[in-house]
């Protein structure tokens, strides 16, 4: 599989293009939060032949280009957490109703299948599986083969999404944090924002898994290491 990160918009939301080398199909993975995305995908050369759209979760500076992307590209299946329908669903007042940003409310675009836990995803030859984790938002989840993981606002490199905004649950996160680093540590981590990083990296020196070291009895060092800075 061929992963290109799109950094997007005014929140650096970190879209992803991957296509199966075996067939040429394509998938995106979140649309950032305007036309940005479709833009940039019609203007490449070839034309990326898109038939997914993998939604992490549903704030507007993920989702709130999927309309954008589906005029362009009306067959791709769009696939979101069963969870995040509400939050999906409050697309056109998000901005203004959750975070005070008019400017943000988004027409919702059209969603062809909700995924849970477990649930298997296919583009062109390959598989994808889809780990629901809850905490940053009610059904923000991570879509995992065998050699990437993308985590939407779940972690990042050196810190972990936000859980202070409405709908978000901290308890929640901690527990889905701990299954996400139950995957396979050598698993790329392609994060929501910011730089890639591997599982096993941020299980050894991401300050907010100290929870974690702890509980297997790796080295712990919370004391001299402040949390760093938290992603949206
Ligand atoms: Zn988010």
């Amino acid at each position: 599989m061929k992963v290109r990160c799109i950094t997007l918009g005014a929140f650096q939301v970190n879209a992803y293009l991957l296509e199966d080398p075996a067939t040429g199909h394509c998938a995106v993975v979140d649309t950032g939060e305007g036309p940005a995305l479709a833009e940039g995908l019609v203007k490449m050369d070839p034309r990326p032949d898109l038939r997914a759209i993998l939604l992490t979760h549903a704030h507007f500076d993920h989702a709130g280009g999927l309309a954008d992307v589906q005029r362009e590209y009306p067959e791709a299946v769009t696939y979101l957490p069963t969870l995040e329908r509400e939050l999906f669903e409050m697309l056109p007042r998000q901005g203004s109703m959750m975070f005070g940003m008019p400017e943000f409310d988004r027409p919702c675009g059209r969603i062809d299948r909700y995924v849970a836990d477990g649930d298997e995803i296919g583009v062109g030859e390959w598989r994808f599986k889809f780990l629901s984790t809850p905490g940053h938002t009610p059904g923000q989840g991570c879509y995992y083969d065998d050699k990437y993981v993308f985590s939407g606002d779940t972690l990042f490199a050196g810190s972990i999404g936000r859980t202070d905004f409405p709908l978000s649950d901290p308890d929640l996160m901690w527990a889905s944090l701990r299954r996400l680093l139950e995957l396979p540590g050598h698993l790329i981590v392609c994060s929501g924002h910011g730089p890639a990083t591997t599982l096993d990296e941020e299980l050894r020196g991401n300050p907010f898994l100290d929870y974690l070291r702890r509980e297997r009895g790796l080295p712990s060092f919370s004391s001299d290491m402040a949390p760093g800075p938290r992603w949206g």
